[in-house]
């Protein structure tokens, strides 16, 4: 989806509103994929001089636990706001994906946010205990406590230490 910003500061009637799904399936990202079309959408709003454009998405993640290796899924709201000054599209390295006639390209805005927005190494949940080393199962598994931790030598060793 196109916006044309130049047009938005050259002859505003008010703000833009636009919404489009965006097809995210194709793209390579780090770690995750974004199996299913994410509705964008975007406002402009001429203000003081300047185009404040917010852009809102809510891409739901497909990936892979780098604990336990389970597939999971989670959804990451995304909001954000960014002030355009007439004539932005011209300097070299824009911070926003416009063409040099001040086109923004806002499904590649939408991508790049994502990027930044969601983390390359995701976790099915904050406690995932990951995989037994043991059995190559995901953990709790049944298999007794690993050797280490009940070692009597370091029980007498922390008994020492606690003396
Ligand atoms: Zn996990
Ligand atoms: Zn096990």
């Amino acid at each position: 989806m196109i916006l044309d910003i130049r047009r938005i500061f050259s002859a505003y009637d008010g703000p833009v509103g636009r919404e489009f799904e965006a097809d995210f399936s194709q793209e390579d990202f780090p770690g995750y994929r974004v199996p299913d079309k994410v509705l964008v959408s975007v406002t402009a709003v001429l203000e003081g001089g300047l185009v404040m454009l917010t852009l809102r998405e809510t891409p739901c993640v497909e990936a892979e636990c780098a604990r336990c290796l389970d597939t999971l899924r989670q959804t990451f709201p995304i909001e954000r706001t960014y002030d355009i000054r007439k004539g932005d599209w011209e300097e070299e390295e824009a911070e926003l994906p416009f063409s040099p006639e001040g086109r923004l390209d806002v499904e590649e805005l939408a991508r790049e946010e994502i990027l930044l927005e969601v983390p390359s190494v995701l976790l099915c949940s904050e406690d995932c205990l990951g995989l037994c080393p043991v059995c190559g199962q995901k953990r709790p598994c049944g298999c007794a406590p690993r050797e280490a931790e009940t070692d009597p030598r370091l029980s007498v060793l922390k008994q020492l230490l606690s003396d």
